[in-house]
Order: C-alpha cells, then sequence, then structure tokens
C-alpha cells in the first residue's frame, strides 16, 4: 500500500495525502454512529487530480468512498473499518467557474459549500433555491448525488431538477464532460440522472451546472396552529389552491416536537406551544411586490381560521422574525439530540394518505411500546416526514434503541410500504438502510439496478456496500 500512497502523492501534493493524526473529520459519520478507519484521506483540488486519483486507486483495486461536507445522516460518506479505502474529499474543489444571467445558469466545482452556491446567485441577482439546514457545510457535489431535498421541494424541486449538466470521473478514471446549460437535450439515455441520487456509487461528481431563478420581490414567512394531521393537509390544499407557485414551503411539526426546542432552547419563541397540537409553517414568495405577498398572506390565513383548518396563525412582520420561526424548525434535530438517542425515519407517502398512515402508525407504535414519544415534523408539502420515535420519559435510551430499533424500524417501514411510501424520501440509502432496500424494493428494480452499477463500475471500487448493499 505503501506505493499506492506515494502516488497519491504524486497526484495531488503530499500534503494533501493524510494519513496520520486526527481523521475523525472524515472517517466519523454526522450522527456519530460510526467512526471508520480510512488508508489516507486525498484532497485533489482539480478534474485531472481527482481522475489520475481514481486510475491510481483503480490499478491497485482499493476502493474509494467519495466525500463532500459529511453531513450525510444514513452513512454514505465515510470509510468502512477496514483501514483499506481511499477517502476522496472533494472540499478543494470549490471554484464558481462561471454564471450565465441569460441562461440562468451557474457552473461550479463539487466542494462548492451549499450557501456559497446560493451566495454566488445572489451576487447576480438571482436565485439558487436548494436550502437545507446544513447548508453552511454541505456541497454541491454532495447535494446532488444524494438528490437533497431540504425547504423549497414544493416549488422547485430536489437537487434532480436544478441540475442541466455535469462533469463526472468514471470509475475507470476517464472524464465525462456533460457540463451543459441546456433545458432541452432528447438525444439518447440522460446519463445526468443515473450519477444524480447514486451516493458515489457510479462516478465521482466533479461539477455541475445548475439552474437559476429570477429572485422574488419579497418571501413572507406565517406560522398557523392546526388542530390535527388531516387539518394540516387541507390548510396545504387551500394554501395551493390561492398562492399557487407562490408558495415555497410548507413544514408542518407536532407539539412534542416544538415542546422540545422550547426544553433544549429556552431562549426561542415557540409560537401556540401549549395550546395545538401541531404547529405549520409556510413561505409565501412573490415576484410583485411585499404589500401584495403579505395581503394574500392574510387574506388565505383569514379562510383558514374560517374553514377551520386552522385555530390561530402570524405573519412574521419583518425579515428576523421570519428567520426566527425558521430556527425554531430548524433547531428541532438538535433539540431532539439533546434529548436523547432516537430513532430516526425520512419517509414519504402520498400526501393525501398522510393522516391516515399518521393516526394508525402512533396508534400501532403505542400499542407496541406503551408510552414511545413520537418527533413528528417535516416537509409536509413533499410528503415528506421526518417520523422519529423518542424513548419513553424517564428510561435509558440507549437500552431502549438496543431493545427496540429494528422492530420500530419495521413496523413503520412495513406501514410506509402499505401506504404506498418510500423509506427514504430525502437522505438516501447508505449504509445505514442497505439491508432495508431488498424487503421494499422489486426485485425487478433492484437487479435493474445492480446491472447499472456493473456497467458503471465493473469492479465495485466507488462507494461498495452502499445503497445496493455487499
Ligand atoms: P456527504 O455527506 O459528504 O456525502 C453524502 C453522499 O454523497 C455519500 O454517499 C458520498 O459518498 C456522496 N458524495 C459526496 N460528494 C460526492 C461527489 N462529489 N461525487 C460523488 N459522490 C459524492 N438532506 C436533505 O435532503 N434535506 C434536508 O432538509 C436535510 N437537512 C439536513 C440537516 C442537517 C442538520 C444535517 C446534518 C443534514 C441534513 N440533510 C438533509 C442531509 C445532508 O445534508 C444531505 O444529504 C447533503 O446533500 C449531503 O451533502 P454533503 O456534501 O455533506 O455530502
Amino acid at each position: 500500500m505503501t506505493a499506492l500512497i506515494d502516488t497519491l502523492r504524486a497526484c495531488v501534493g503530499a500534503p494533501n495525502v493524510l494519513t496520520e493524526g486526527d481523521l475523525g473529520a472524515w472517517e466519523q459519520d454526522w450522527r456519530k454512529r460510526v467512526r471508520g478507519k480510512a488508508l489516507a484521506v486525498v484532497r485533489p483540488a482539480s478534474t485531472a487530480e481527482v481522475a489520475a486519483v481514481v486510475r491510481a486507486c483503480a490499478a491497485a483495486g482499493t476502493s474509494i468512498v467519495p466525500q463532500g461536507g459529511n453531513t450525510g445522516l444514513v452513512v454514505g460518506g465515510v470509510p468502512d473499518a477496514s483501514g483499506t479505502q481511499v477517502v476522496l474529499s472533494l472540499q478543494r474543489m470549490h471554484a464558481v467557474r462561471e454564471v450565465d444571467r441569460e441562461n440562468l445558469t451557474m457552473t461550479v466545482e463539487a466542494g462548492c459549500v451549499l450557501q456559497a452556491v446560493q451566495q454566488a446567485a445572489d451576487d447576480a441577482g438571482l436565485l439558487f433555491p436548494l436550502s437545507l439546514a446544513a447548508e453552511g457545510s454541505c456541497t454541491i457535489g454532495g447535494n446532488l448525488s444524494t438528490n437533497a431535498g431540504g425547504t423549497q421541494v414544493l416549488r422547485y424541486g430536489n437537487a434532480r431538477e436544478l441540475c442541466l449538466g455535469l462533469e463526472v470521473v468514471t470509475a475507470s478514471g476517464e472524464v465525462w464532460e456533460g457540463l451543459t446549460g441546456l433545458r432541452k437535450d432528447n438525444t439518447g439515455y440522460d446519463l445526468r440522472q443515473l450519477f444524480i441520487g447514486s451516493e458515489g456509487t457510479l462516478g465521482i461528481i466533479t461539477a455541475a451546472t445548475l439552474k437559476l431563478y429570477p429572485r422574488p420581490a419579497a418571501t413572507l414567512t406565517a406560522w398557523a396552529a392546526v388542530p390535527s394531521v388531516r387539518h394540516a393537509v387541507r390548510l396545504l390544499a387551500l394554501a395551493q389552491g390561492r398562492l399557487g407557485s407562490g408558495l415555497t414551503g410548507f413544514e408542518m411539526m407536532g407539539s412534542f416536537a416544538l415542546q422540545l426546542v422550547a426544553r433544549h432552547y429556552p431562549q426561542q419563541r415557540v409560537p401556540f406551544v401549549e395550546d395545538s397540537p401541531y404547529g405549520v409553517l409556510l413561505e409565501n414568495t412573490d415576484h410583485e411586490s411585499e404589500a401584495h405577498a403579505r395581503a394574500q398572506f392574510e387574506s388565505l390565513l383569514e379562510a383558514a381560521l374560517e374553514e377551520g383548518c386552522a385555530t390561530d396563525a402570524v405573519v412574521a412582520e419583518n425579515l428576523a422574525q421570519a428567520h426566527q420561526l425558521w430556527h425554531v424548525r430548524e433547531s428541532i434535530p438538535m433539540a431532539q439530540a439533546e434529548e436523547g438517542l432516537n430513532v430516526k425515519h425520512d419517509i414519504s407517502v402520498p400526501i393525501s394518505r398522510i393522516p391516515a398512515f399518521c393516526e394508525e402508525t402512533g396508534a400501532l407504535l403505542e400499542k407496541s411500546i406503551p408510552g414511545v414519544r413520537l418527533v413528528n415534523f417535516g416537509h409536509l408539502g413533499d410528503g415528506n416526514l421526518h417520523y422519529n420515535v423518542q424513548a419513553p420519559q424517564g428510561g435509558d435510551a440507549q437500552a431502549f434503541l438496543r431493545a427496540n430499533e429494528e422492530r420500530i424500524n419495521t413496523l413503520v417501514y412495513d406501514q410506509v410500504h402499505r401506504f404506498g411510501g418510500s423509506i427514504s424520501a430525502e437522505h438516501g440509502i447508505g449504509e445505514l438502510k442497505a439491508a432495508k432496500l431488498p424487503h421494499y424494493k422489486s426485485p425487478v428494480a433492484l437487479e435493474l439496478m445492480r446491472a447499472v452499477k456493473r456497467a458503471l463500475d465493473p469492479d465495485n471500487l466507488l462507494n461498495p456496500g452502499r445503497v445496493l448493499g455487499a
């Protein structure tokens, strides 16, 4: 292996091949569930260097784990425990190569942090709408490799919908130049779509051409108290009917999730936390004016109160208040972590079936494990819930997880399947859910996926074991 390390040093420069010291930032996953061991962390600075690293690893038969910001939640971007894998970090490839205002596109390198991509678009007077709580650390390469969702999917779609072209280093170390800003191109198979969402198992994304949008004149945020999930779904339909494509965000949060924020971050003001079973955060963007957006929003909320799908509501007066409301929503995962270990799910179900899914699944969980606490929140506008399960109050969370995690996962995923949903809405499969996939994906779909993997990575060198399992 020292011969490979020497070759890698020749490819990217010795300081960019890390083999000693604390490599925890690259070896430990964000949720701290898994700590792997890398043969080396390699940090190329250009596409040519990525290709050279891949060729060197392929020649040595060494597998590669691509990594961006390492914020993934399904153990997909960290090495296994063998000490034989190379982590290929894209973090040094962070240039904005081009912004084309008239074509409404920008081309950026894979290691560009999402917030920097948003900022570059903003500096050009435009909008790149992908937005998620990890945006200060996650990279566009990671976002595309996981087909990230976030808070604007309702209006703009997942990362997949925001990408027009890709540059990819293949498993054999060739470069596929697919950086195009075309919105129409029907010249055969759409290779770009294969790499998006493939979680580093089919190729290494080195750059992407992204869609930009005109920046709206106003963005307003409101919070509504709602009596049940059923009422939240009715409110969604009402908001879609009245605001149309102006409705850019629709997040639902159960009262226990909100109580956790109030308990662990008492400095935050959580609206209606004592009086309402659910809170809904709505975002309305408008290309005319703030006054127009506000009038539209207020009329929607009046109608919601009249029709009984909301019991109270407030529209943020200014940007600071809007940020406070979003901050409450974004604090739920951290508040949950403060409360203790928990079982996380990132599921989707057709929106019309979400009320019945929540009612039935909640009852089944309570019957199976009395006292269990549900942290139910998520992107209701996309049919995506983070349907998480916390140990009963006061119990030993570690022991609870050991005894119940598998049972809870099976119960929830079986329900998701029964309701026509997906066991991973936006986080991907990684290693965490690889063993579950065969239970919920058809044999035909799995065999087609394996065929694609064999065709693009015949020696199984790119992120082996992730998505399709061993
Ligand atoms: P990494 O974690 O480094 O890698 C993720 C996967 O992509 C791995 O399989 C890795 O091998 C592969 N990969 C990374 N870069 C490349 C590349 N250039 N080429 C090929 N493969 C690559 N996700 C959502 O979808 N929606 C959310 O709302 C959301 N909220 C989050 C909030 C928090 C607080 C956190 C910590 C995470 C959240 N996530 C969310 C999950 C995570 O941020 C996303 O999955 C993100 O897209 C990962 O980007 P990354 O650069 O950190 O990728």
